[in-house]
């Protein structure tokens, strides 16, 4: 058998995965015996003789496992951006095998007792701050798990983990399958019509990567349908799309998500009760800021009464350009952008097809470089010829302020059949000192539109944002400053994790920004003046929209979380009696409907936990004030503190603390009400 490329080490360069040489099959073999081999070196360390120390119990377990972190992560990164079948199979044999290993660790009661007695002597073991949070962490997390309970206890919290690793593999791989399955082919010129020239050659790429050469595609990529809802005057196409792109995991049949979504919700449940908490929510909130579910409805509701509002008042003005082109039907949720589009135009006489040859994706990327440079001294250079996953995907090294290597920066730009819908963050390797330096490898991955050949590739300002969105996140990998990987970047509560990423979108609107990076793509003309003034006087245009229909979805999140016998959930009825209940405009949709809803159901990073962008925004919106306050964006002490406690702190810190250590106080709710154009 020739040598299995994950389990050598990698003498690439960077030691950057060696993806050139990494078949499927080889994560088969990878993984079992890296399994294995954690489960030993975890074994090891519970069975060890000598008194519990923070050295051969802490250490040793951020330690052990290192092999498995290495496979594990590229296969992740390759599941999320440029999967396949083989891939897909071994995905879902192999989560609940890592959520038995991970029981099995949590569960072991002679590893609870050494981190419980070291708990317990915290005061007198002499340990630094940054080892103290981590024991802290090490405390909570075998608790939260399950370390506590009686055998019984145990062995069903075992259970319900490996089922719910198995449940949001296959819920994600339904919603992969039905954003694949989906084309809306454009045949004739009526199909067509009102479409942009940049949407058209967008159209006309996804028809080529999918065999239709020479026609027309609408895919379920954000980059492709939200402009043909904003363009098609073909309102019967408009609908079709949308009703399509809304129905995913709904559809029945095999990708049907749900039976899972209920299983899901009643595992949770139980484990919640398990473990003395009323329901899922409140055990998921009790290790974040917000603490309790009342917390979180509290800010949402706040939010919710003048977005609504709002959104009523946008929604008259849609109707009243419909009638004023003699259209007398009432605004339906696949007519909401057509107008709002129209609208915007006679309003701030702003377009989206006159933006978009100025927002090139490659000047947008240097924007956000150019941004880390002036905030934190990072420079970035591109690096060709390196074996990568996929074509699309580009290689920056990241340098300090002194020249020093701060690691590699990876983007994924492009959307594809292979690559789940949305945009993220992750990471191939994360910073740390237990092993010397380690330098973090980042990726950000997107699901933009691809340019014609030749041509630039053109973003809408939205997509633009998600650029400077996940290079936040980006950032707080890239500049960790920590030495355990417990609590290395983004390893911090969920709620305080989109601070970094919601901040950083600020400095895309900061003129000299967009001045000097939004140059026209044929003639490189820079944004006419009126016309950068045109698009920062319309940054809260449909403001009411974009709150109505995140808040409901963060809401249904947290309803869904809070039921106490979800088993036989009727989820179509619960999903329209919750939003009837709030009040729900009927033209406006979740965000994120329950059947494809995986920020919370594939895998529980945002179960419960879909409010923490508002959360966050609290903090950003505040935390931005900051620099202004300053007179200068750029203002470099401003930027100290900010990278010297958020974004190279990791989870050094309690989340409030390292708040409040950056702004001198907590943040003012009033921020997030103003930027967002409401009433305080
Ligand atoms: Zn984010």
């Amino acid at each position: 058998m020739t040598a299995n490329p994950l389990l050598a080490d990698w003498t690439t360069p960077f030691e950057l995965p060696p993806f050139g040489d990494i078949q499927p099959s080889h994560f088969e073999e990878a993984f079992d015996l890296a399994i294995e081999k954690t489960r030993r070196e975890n074994e090891e360390v519970a069975n060890q003789l000598a008194p519990p120390s923070f050295e051969n119990t802490i250490v040793a377990l951020e330690t052990a496992g290192k092999t498995l972190t290495k496979v594990a992560r590229v296969f992740f990164n390759l599941t999320g951006a440029h999967t396949n079948e083989n891939l897909q199979r071994i995905e879902r044999d192999i989560a609940p095998k890592l959520a038995k290993l991970s029981s099995d660790m949590l569960l072991n009661p002679k590893l609870y007792e050494r981190v419980v007695t070291l708990w317990e002597e915290r005061e007198t073991l002499d340990l630094s701050a940054e080892e103290a949070r981590v024991l802290e962490r090490y405390q909570k997390m075998f608790q939260r798990a399950g370390a506590g309970l009686d055998e019984a206890g145990k062995v069903r919290m075992a259970e319900i983990s490996q089922k719910l690793a198995i449940l949001g593999t296959q819920f994600s791989q339904n919603v992969l399958k039905d954003e694949a399955d989906f084309q809306l082919v454009l045949e004739t010129a009526e199909d067509r019509a009102g479409l942009p020239d940049f949407l058209l050659t967008a159209a006309a790429e996804a028809a080529k990567e999918r065999g239709l050469e020479g026609k027309h595609v609408i895919t379920l990529s954000r980059s492709s349908i939200e402009p043909f809802l904003q363009f098609s005057t073909n309102r019967r196409l408009r609908e079709e799309a949308f009703k399509g792109w809304t129905a995913r995991g709904e559809n029945g049949g095999e990708t049907d998500n749900k039976a899972i979504i209920r299983e899901t919700l009643a595992l949770r449940a139980e484990m919640a009760s398990l473990l003395g908490f009323a329901n899922f929510a409140a055990y998921k909130l009790d290790d974040t800021m917000a603490k309790t579910p009342d917390n979180v409805r509290g800010l949402l509701t706040k939010v919710w009464e003048p977005a609504v509002e709002q959104a009523r008042a946008e929604e008259a003005k849609l109707a009243e350009m419909a009638r004023s082109q003699g259209e007398n039907h009432e605004i339906a949720p696949w007519d909401w952008r057509f107008y709002s589009e129209k609208v915007r135009k006679a309003e701030h006489d702003l377009d989206e097809t006159e933006l978009k040859p100025y927002l090139q994706l490659d000047n947008i990327i240097q924007a956000a470089f150019d941004t880390a440079n002036r905030l934190f001294g990072l420079t970035f250079k591109e690096l060709e010829g390196l074996s990568v996953y996929h074509p699309d995907v580009r290689v920056f090294e990241v340098s300090g302020k002194d020249g020093k290597h701060v690691g590699l920066f990876l983007g994924d730009y492009f959307a594809r059949a292979s690559k789940r819908s949305g945009a993220w963050m992750s990471a191939f390797r994360s910073q740390h000192r237990l092993d010397g330096e380690v330098t973090p490898i980042i990726v950000n991955v997107m699901n933009f539109s691809k340019g014609a050949p030749g041509e630039a590739s053109l973003l809408t300002f939205d997509d633009a944002r998600t650029l400077f969105h996940e290079f936040g996140h980006g950032l707080h990998g890239l500049l960790s400053n920590v030495t355990y990987p417990m609590i290395s970047g983004t390893s911090v509560a969920r709620d305080f994790v989109e601070l970094p990423s919601q901040l950083y979108e600020h400095w895309l609107s900061v003129p000299e920004v967009l001045s000097k990076y939004a140059v026209h793509y044929k003639t490189g003309e820079p944004m006419p003046q009126d016309l950068l003034d045109k698009l920062l006087a319309a940054s809260n245009f449909n403001k009411g929209f974009e709150t109505v229909e995140y808040t409901s979805s963060a809401l249904v999140d947290l309803e869904l979380h809070l039921l106490k016998d979800p088993a036989k959930l009727d989820i179509d009825a619960f999903e329209k009696i919750e939003l009837e209940k709030i009040g729900m405009p009927k033209a406006i949709t979740l965000r994120h409907r329950i059947p494809h809803f995986q920020h919370v159901f594939s895998g529980d990073a945002y179960s419960a936990g879909y409010y923490s962008y508002m959360w966050s925004e609290v903090m950003d919106a505040d935390a931005f004030e900051a620099f202004e306050e300053k007179g200068d964006v750029f203002d470099p002490e401003t930027a100290e503190k900010l990278l010297t406690f958020i974004y190279s702190a990791g989870g050094r810190q309690d989340p409030e603390d390292a708040y409040v250590a950056f702004r001198g106080r907590a943040p003012r709710v009033e921020a997030l009400l103003e930027k967002r154009g409401f009433p305080t």
